[in-house]
């Protein structure tokens, strides 16, 4: 389904469309403050972009400085070209030790990998322990945002979905009683669990060591318990050196959800004695994006979630009609990478006011790049037929300017004398869901020459 019609569906409950433009609108805001709080926050801005862009143009030496003073550590190191080979690379870790149950904290890696499906096929139990991740896991959905999974989620609706499936009494959605039941439910999944999979935040070059970001300390508790730790990164989320850690995790907590630091910001180096710790480090289509000169800083990203936050089209259309792992303005960049064709629509998803680039915290050109991929698809998939026909004639007419004159001269007309009924029809899917301004008699060029002759 193209990202229109999904988005249309969504809409279908206004209230419900209101309620999450609001929240994540709240969010954006909490943002704001924090970022202004923070002298030479754009000087952060700069410096992350440019480490960022540093690691990614030295990306093989980096990655081979990492791997080796993790090996130091004492920690494995394993290396997937893609989803298939992380999937049965996590998979073999988990036969030789025997695991059967395993606490899984957010990682929106292992589900670009479709890792849960995969090991559920092979009789493995994966829980998601982060709260939200376990809501939409409970749920069988994907998440809907990267930092906030189940924002599209009412209390209510977590209510019933914790009576289903926890037992719980109905509480009103009463957040404080299904947090601590939620709470007590993954304590008996921690202690059971054989082994823990985590994402990374950010992987440290000179130290070999990674930092995993949580505000449930979800983290930290599976790796802890677990006998072995397996933790899974995306090759893109290096930093050079431990010291500029300072400068990404003031970015990242304060654009994801406003707080002034993560609660919990850990940072794992070897493994416990007697426990094993292993990294996979994961392509998945990172390399051609880093060849594609006008897409490669996507690869900046560190998955704040500020863009969703920000965006019009996100905030009022929902994560899932955007059918990616990464939904909202970045998604739209990363997954036409992927497969042009599923994914078209994606970049057409955007008003291109450019408020996604101007919240990322490591810059990203987020708007011109929607607009790139924009030129490409319209040459490399085929469009619908009606769409060239319009698009041809709007071409021939913005080219000449007595046309456009009789265009606009005409339409004005045709709209003054054109019944309201047929004008938001539903055949007119642009007047469908808007009201048009009163139609005015003259254009601005006869206005104008009106307005001299006058003075
Ligand atoms: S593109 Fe920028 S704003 Fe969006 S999630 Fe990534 S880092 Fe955050």
């Amino acid at each position: 389904m193209a990202h229109a019609e999904a988005a249309a569906k969504f809409n279908e409950n206004e209230a419900k469309v209101n309620w999450h433009d609001k929240a994540l609108w709240f969010v954006r805001q909490k943002r704001d403050k924090q970022a202004h709080k923070v002298q030479g926050w754009e000087q952060l801005r700069d410096y992350a972009s440019a480490l960022k862009a540093n690691v990614l143009s030295n990306l093989d030496s980096y990655l081979v400085q990492f791997e080796e003073n993790a090996k130091k550590n004492g920690v494995i190191v394993h290396w997937a070209a893609n989803a298939e080979e992380h999937n049965k690379i996590v998979h073999s870790i988990l036969q030789k030790h025997n695991a059967k149950k395993i606490v899984k904290s957010k990682s929106m890696l292992t589900e670009e990998c479709h890792l849960n499906p995969f090991l559920e096929a092979n009789d493995i139990e994966v829980i998601d322990t982060d709260l939200g991740e376990r809501i939409v896991q409970l749920a069988q959905e994907p998440p809907s945002h990267i930092v906030l999974p189940a924002i599209h989620k009412t209390k209510e609706e977590v209510d019933e979905l914790f009576q289903e499936h926890l037992g719980t009494k109905p509480s009103g959605g009463n957040p404080e009683y299904l947090t601590r039941e939620a709470r007590k439910h993954l304590r008996s999944k921690f202690l059971q669990a054989d082994a823990a999979i985590t994402g990374v935040n950010f992987a440290v070059a000179d130290t070999g060591g990674f930092v995993v970001c949580t505000n449930e300390g979800n983290a930290d508790m599976g790796a802890h318990l677990a006998k072995v730790h397996i933790a899974c990164m995306g090759m893109e989320k290096l930093i050079p050196q431990e010291k500029h850690l300072g400068i990404f995790l003031r970015l990242l907590a304060r654009s994801a959800t406003g707080q002034p630091i993560t609660t919990y910001s850990s940072y794992f180096n070897k493994p416990e004695e007697g426990k094993e710790m292993h990294i996979i480090i994961v392509d998945n289509g990172r390399t051609e994006q880093l060849s594609r000169e006008d897409f490669r800083r996507s690869l900046h990203c560190i998955r704040c979630g500020a863009c969703m936050n920000t965006c019009p089209i996100y905030r009022r259309s929902g994560g899932h009609s955007y059918d990616a792992t990464i939904p909202g303005p970045i998604g739209s960049i990363l997954s036409p990478g992927k497969d042009l064709t599923k994914h078209s629509s994606l970049p057409f998803a955007s008003t291109l006011c450019g408020s996604c680039s101007d919240v990322c915290p490591v810059k990203i050109n987020i708007h011109e790049q929607l607009y790139k991929w924009r030129q490409i698809i319209v040459k490399e998939v085929p469009q619908p037929f009606v769409k060239k026909i319009v698009m041809k004639a709007a071409g021939s007419v913005l080219a000449k300017p007595k046309t456009y004159d009789f265009v606009g001269k005409s339409t004005r007309f045709m709209l003054k004398h054109t019944p309201k009924s047929l004008i938001n029809s539903k055949i007119n899917t642009w007047g469908h869901a808007r009201d048009l301004p009163e139609v005015k008699g003259d254009n601005f060029e006869d206005w104008y020459k009106k307005r001299q002759k006058n003075e």
